[in-house]
């Protein structure tokens, strides 16, 4: 259903603007005749001479630049809501005007699609009647209609379509019109345009007559007609059938000199004749008379008949001698006609042998100069051969192409971002997802240094120091026994989270100058740290020790860091995989899963602590991933991902960024450094990089 609704509502867009488009574009390669049909509905609402000439050719500039455009934009789904809107409304207004001249016949031919396609009003109607409830469907869902340019380079497809279509009809008044539709096109033969075909059909006529008898008045037909005792009153004879209309049916040179028709003459003459086309002469623009007298003295020179036609009266034709000093003899043609042969006034017709061999609006006569042998050796005298499809090449290439390759630009342009942005989303995602899973953390390990007031006074200065710049990590610090109480009470532990350096194995009792996981967790501490290489070297806290440990501190609420890590003759003899998944399997890896996600795992490589000597990066990478590994095998890969892992040994502010910037590094276990409040900040910072 849902895809029904996006594909009608799709066909309709493309059926509307095709329509548009093409309504759009063949009004605007011929601007006058299209005024001229603006004048012919003026003339239907007896408006004909209401409104200056100037403002008729406005309109149907306007007309045709208006419905391409539209058709464009909705097309490439420019403004979709607007858009769309506004063709409903235009086709409900054009559905009406149609409703009228179906049912009033005030016009011939509504003017739609130019003189390209002629449809009677029968079919406008039924053609505005789909196109309506195609305009209502794209107005009901106009979003169902993908884009086919971004947003953001809408505005060149908006002004490089008005630009064009404005040009385009300018062009086409300064010139002729670009693709010619009427029956006096170059290549036209006038003669067999006149001519009707053998059994084409004839019109029909049907005559009523009037008579009268005995004061009784009747209608009657050759058919029933009576007999001579009525008296004939009146007749009335309509057309009952239209006959065959050949394309070109009114068209006549009377010579106004003699009175003579000189049609057949001009058409049949072996031959070249310029005829000279002006519909009213009192509306011809004279600006370039001085080119068409020089043509006439041309055509003098070289025996070549020319004649200008028109409908003007002798008045007009006087005035124009009078300024242009014409010398040309005036025939006379109906002006409609004169107004389909040629779109300028006045306008320059070659025929030969009756053909049309060129056109040439006043603005663009041929140059006199050029005009200095026969017609026959010149280019003019023959007939124009540029073919219909290198006119739709053209086109193509001013207008086609460059909105095609700027919408492929513009798609390849929208599908690298969407991608991009579908992986940073994914990136997000993941760094939401690691943020909140698996923690990155800084851990400072004060050992036995400081007494309580340096203490104290160190996590003061920790404390403002980052809650003024709020660190990218969690930060806790772990101290001794003694300081826990009392800098529980300084630390904003949203910011920097507390942690004891041990706990005892026993959970409570007379254990004399122990303390026990729940005495640690009543100051406020959240954290311990559990396993450290100093206490299983120099306390002997073996790994049932450690086990015990990690047991109480869990009960009692608190978070494990929880140490691992290999002495240097280990390492020399590579076995610093066995050590740290022995020292994880001894006293960790008994715990359940939930149980598991309380403890972080700090390696610290016995031979780097204190020592100034750091794993390098990728020594500690490979460590890392090793462990996350046998996480993995024991409790998952969701765990193992989600579990932190923290590097220590010799870590510092320079060291650290190398370190964090591995994927299985999540952060740091700093003793030394983290004694000074700058020190510690910047192995904080790392994380900011
Ligand atoms: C530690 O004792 O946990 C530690 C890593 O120390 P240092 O940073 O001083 O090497």
């Amino acid at each position: 259903m849902r895809y029904a609704a996006y594909i009608l509502t799709n066909v309709c867009r493309l059926l509307l603007s095709a329509t548009f488009i093409l309504s759009g574009y063949v009004k605007a390669i011929d601007p006058l005749g299209t005024q001229y049909k603006i004048k012919d509905y003026l003339e239907a609402l007896s408006l004909y001479g209401v409104f200056p000439d100037w403002t008729t050719l406005a309109a149907s500039v306007t007309l045709s630049a208006a419905e391409f455009s539209l058709g464009i934009l909705l097309l490439f789904a420019i403004q979709r809501r607007v858009i769309s809107r506004t063709i409903l409304a235009l086709m409900v207004i054009m559905t009406v005007i149609t409703v009228w001249i179906f049912f009033y016949d005030p016009v011939q031919d509504c003017g739609c699609f130019g003189d390209a396609l002629k449809l009677t009003n029968g079919q406008t109607l039924a053609k505005n009647i789909v196109l309506t409830i195609c305009a209502a469907t794209v107005a009901a869902r106009p979003m169902k209609m993908p884009r086919l340019i971004s947003k953001t380079n809408q505005w060149i497809v908006i002004n490089y379509t008005v630009i064009f279509i404005f040009a385009t009809s300018l062009l086409s008044l300064y010139t002729l019109p670009y693709f010619d539709f009427r029956p006096y096109h170059v290549g036209a033969d006038i003669r067999k345009g006149m001519e009707i075909p053998e059994g084409a059909p004839q019109p029909e006529f049907e005559t009523t007559f009037i008579l009268k008898k005995n004061g009784v008045t009747k209608e009657f037909t050759l058919d029933n007609y009576p007999d001579s005792t009525w008296e004939f009153v009146d007749s009335k004879t309509v057309q009952t059938k239209k006959g065959y209309v050949p394309p070109i049916h009114d068209f006549s040179i009377t010579l106004n000199k003699t009175g003579e028709d000189i049609t057949r003459q001009v058409l049949d003459s072996k031959g070249y004749t310029f005829l000279l086309i002006s519909p009213l002469l009192e509306h011809a623009d004279d600006s370039n008379f001085g080119n068409i007298d020089r043509i006439y003295e041309y055509a003098l020179d070289y025996n070549i008949p020319f004649y200008c036609l028109t409908a003007s009266g002798e008045k007009a034709i006087r005035r124009w001698q009078d300024i242009t000093g014409a010398e040309y003899p005036f025939c006379t043609t109906d002006e409609t006609t004169l107004k389909t042969v040629i779109r300028s006034n006045p306008g320059l017709m070659l025929v030969k042998d009756g053909v049309v061999i060129r056109k040439w609006s006043h603005n663009m006569l041929p140059d006199t100069e050029t005009l200095d042998r026969p017609l026959d050796k010149l280019e003019i005298g023959q007939a124009d051969q540029t073919s219909t499809m290198t006119k739709i090449m053209r086109i193509m290439l001013w207008f086609v192409f460059p909105l095609a390759l700027l919408t492929l630009a513009d798609r390849t342009w929208a599908w690298t971002k969407w991608i991009k942005q579908k992986r940073n989303k994914n990136k997000l995602y993941k760094l939401f997802k690691h943020k909140k899973m698996r923690k990155k953390i800084v851990a400072g390990n004060w050992k036995m240094n400081m007494n309580l007031q340096e203490g104290v006074a160190l996590a003061k200065e920790l404390n403002e120091t980052l809650n003024a710049e709020k660190p990218n990590c969690g930060v806790i610090i772990c101290t001794p026994f003694i300081h826990l109480a009392s800098v529980a009470q300084i630390l904003n532990q949203d910011v920097i989270a507390l942690g004891a350096e041990n706990c005892a194995d026993k959970e409570k009792g007379a254990y004399t100058g122990e303390v026990s996981a729940e005495m640690v967790k009543s100051t406020g501490a959240q954290y311990v740290i559990l396993g450290h290489s100093e206490r299983r070297q120099y306390y002997n806290e073996t790994p049932e020790i450690l086990k015990e440990k990690v047991l109480l501190a869990l009960k009692n609420g608190l978070k494990v860091i929880f140490c691992i890590g290999e002495t240097l003759e280990e390492r020399e003899a590579e076995k610093q995989n066995e050590v740290v998944k022995a020292e994880l399997e001894g006293s960790v890896f008994n715990l359940s899963a939930e149980e598991f996600k309380n403890i972080v795992i700090a390696y610290e490589p016995i031979w780097a602590i204190g020592t100034g000597k750091t794993a390098t990066a990728e020594q500690a990478e490979e460590i890392h991933a090793y462990i996350r590994s046998i996480v993995a095998e024991k409790y998952g890969k969701e765990t193992a991902e989600d579990t932190t892992i923290l590097y220590g040994g010799s870590c510092k502010a320079s060291n650290a960024p190398e370190l964090f910037a591995k994927p299985d590094i999540d952060g740091g276990l700093i003793g030394g450094a983290s004694l000074k409040a700058a020190d510690f900040k910047g192995i904080i910072d790392a994380w900011k990089k």
